[in-house]
Formats: C-alpha cells, structure tokens, sequence
C-alpha cells in the first residue's frame, strides 16, 4: 500500500515543475512585451539615475514624457522621490520643468505648481514658496495653497495676515479657525504689551476673546495687561475666570495671583485661595508655589505640613522634595536629610518637562504652539514627572 501511494507521487511531482516551466515562460513573454510598450528614452533615464547623473536622467525623462503624456505620473512620482530623500534642487527641478510645460492640462499645471510650492516650503524658502501657492488661491488647489499660506505666515509671526488666511479657509469650508485665531490675536496683544501700549493689547485681546471667548491665554493677557497697568484687582478677576474656563491654566497664574494678593496685602486669603485649587486637582507645579508661599508668611513648620499632607494624597518627586527642604529648614542638623534633598531635588530637575499630547515633543519650557508639530494648545500647562 505505501508502495503504491510512493510512486504515484513520483509521477506528479515533474507534472509540477513543467507548470512551473510555463507559468515562467508566460512571465518572460509578458515582461517582454511591456517593456517593447515603453520608449527607450525611459531605460536610458533610468540608467543615468542609477549611475547618479540626474540631469540626463530627467532629460531622457522629460523625452519620455513628451511622446507619452501618461508618463506624467513618472515626473510627479520622481518629484516626490527626490523632495523626501531631501534633494530639492531636483525635486524644484523637476517641478519647474512640469510648469514650464506648454502641453498639460491647467490641472496638471495646477498640480505641478502644487508640489513645486512644497518643495520651496521644504527648501525654507518661504518667499518663493509663498508666491507659488499663492497662484493657486482659486481653483482645485485652493485650499492646501491657502493651508499653507497660513502655515507659512505663522512662521513668519505675520499675525494681520495670518488672521485674513484663516478666515478665508473657513469661507472655503474648512474646520472652524476661531481657536487659532485667537492666538494670532494673542500674539499681537503680547507685542503691544512689550511696548506697553496698553490700548492696543487691549484691542487685540477683545478681538481674541471675540473669536474664542474661553481662550485660556487671552484672559492670562488680560489678568497681565491689567496687573501692568496697576489694576490688580482686575488683574485678578481676569485670572480667575480659568476656574470656570480651563482650570489646568490655574498653576501657570498661580505666581501672578500671589504676587497682586501680596502687592493689596492679601496674602493670607491667597493662600487659602490656591489651596482650595490644589484641592480641586493635584498639581506638583502649585504644590511648590503654595509651599513657597506658606513658607514665606506662616513659616516653615507650616510648610513643612502642607508638603506632608499633600505628600499622602499625591505622592510624588516634586511633594517629596518641598517636604524634605521643608524638613531641613526645621531640622537644619540633619546631614542625612540635605543629601536626600539634593539628591531628591536633581532627579525632579532632571525628570520634569513639558509634553506635547499631539507628537510628544518634550520641552523644558511651556509653549502656547509646538515648535515640533505647530499645533496650537497641543502642550499642557503641567509637566511630566517621568522619563
Ligand atoms: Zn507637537
């Protein structure tokens, strides 16, 4: 039996190689018969690109392209090639070629001049790149051309024009502006604060508040102008309205409030004020301000209580450390205490940093945009601990 079944296998297995012979052969012959389609200008193109003589491979390309206009994607497809292997003068090359053109179609030219606007944006060659797309600001392209625009006049901080894109993109049917338009808003109440004109900040911020009236940072410059302008008690209420409309914002103005408290003699209610917030949500960041503070009016017994206390309901490196400075400005005979504090406090300087939630940048500053993926308000106001 197991004889029999042997050789009946025997007999199938050169049945499968002649399969294989023909499934080849048709293979052969179909590739030949391709490549017989494609003009020889295009072998010699991509003989000079693989001998790296770029130049003459476009050049034979281009001949391609103009006996055959479905070679175009070919050009479109090298273009981007080369603009994301970082080598732009051929990617702009290229793209400028596909422009000069007189035979394509207006939405092939489109196109081109699209992706020629991209490379000079890539180059950081804003100015070019700027006028390439704007070029484009009607038609099929409008709005990626207008996008980056926008993108390119955040750059250049042109704030007035900024503000104009953006609402042109939102006529166009683009997702509502209002939030970042807020911040361009921002920007220029911040430049008119530098100089200290007070009326014009005052302008911009009404204008921030009007696009997105629960801008954290329009009513943090409010709380700043009117501090700057010796209106502390406006100061404060402009800081407070982030109880209601982004709490998380409340440690970044924790300072400013302690600081107009102290300057009307109010200390005592300041602090009874941040602990309230520090009960409301844990912040390692206003833990520190409101211990300082303590320290500063009630002592360091006092202090030293309020780390502890926080030290149990939210144990962290941060509570940790104000707890054993605390504890060494009681006991300053301890040696063991100062060495765990310093080593204590190195790691938390080490460790903390700001974190953005879109593309998880860090940085050691707080930042209003990513300076990694430009998103606006994309990093929150409290650093993180880990590593
Ligand atoms: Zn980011």
């Amino acid at each position: 039996m197991s004889l029999e079944f042997e050789s009946w296998y025997l007999l199938v297995i050169p049945l499968f190689f002649a399969l294989g012979w023909v499934a080849a052969r048709i293979d052969i012959r179909h590739v030949m018969q391709e490549s017989r389609a494609v003009p020889r200008s295009y072998f010699k193109g991509l003989n000079y690109l693989l001998n790296e003589q770029p130049d003459k491979a476009i050049e034979a390309f281009l001949e391609v392209a103009k006996m055959d206009p479905d070679t175009l994607e070919l050009h479109f497809a090298l273009g981007a090639l080369f603009r994301r292997r970082g080598e732009l003068d051929r990617a702009i090359r290229i793209h400028q070629n596909l422009v000069d053109r007189a035979d394509l179609s207006q939405d092939q030219r489109m196109k081109a001049l699209y992706e020629l606007g991209e490379d000079f944006l890539k180059a950081g060659l804003l100015d070019r790149a700027e006028s390439v797309f704007r070029r484009l600001e009607s038609g099929s392209h409008a709005r990626e051309a207008l996008r980056n625009i926008l993108d390119i006049q955040v750059l250049t901080k042109d704030w007035p024009q900024a503000i104009q894109t953006a609402a042109r993109l939102e006529k166009l049917g683009c997702p509502a502006q209002n939030a970042d338009t807020a911040h361009y808003y921002s920007e220029m109440a911040v430049a008119a604060l530098l100089k200290d004109d007070f009326a014009a900040a005052r302008a911009h911020l009404d204008e921030a508040l009007r696009e997105n009236k629960r801008s954290a940072r329009a009513w943090m410059l409010r709380g700043d102008l009117e501090a700057k302008a010796g209106r502390d008690e406006e100061a404060i209420a402009a800081w407070r309205r982030l109880e209601e409309i982004n709490p998380s914002f409340l440690p970044t103005v924790a300072e400013r409030l302690v600081q107009a408290h102290i300057r009307l003699g109010r200390q005592e209610q300041v602090i009874v004020l941040l602990k309230a917030y520090l009960d409301r949500q844990p912040s390692p960041d206003l833990l520190h301000l409101v211990f300082q503070t303590v320290a500063e009016h009630q002592g360091w017994p006092a202090a030293r209580q309020l780390a502890a206390e926080e030290l149990k309901r939210h144990p962290s490196l941060r509570a940790l450390d104000d707890y054993l400075q605390a504890s060494n400005a009681v006991q300053p005979e301890s040696v063991e205490g100062r060495l765990a504090q310093d080593l204590v406090h190195r790691q938390v300087s080490r460790t903390a940093y700001y974190l953005c939630g879109n593309c998880g940048f860090k940085a050691r500053q707080f930042f209003w945009q990513c300076p990694a993926c430009a998103r606006w308000e994309s990093i929150p106001p409290e650093r993180v601990e880990h590593d």
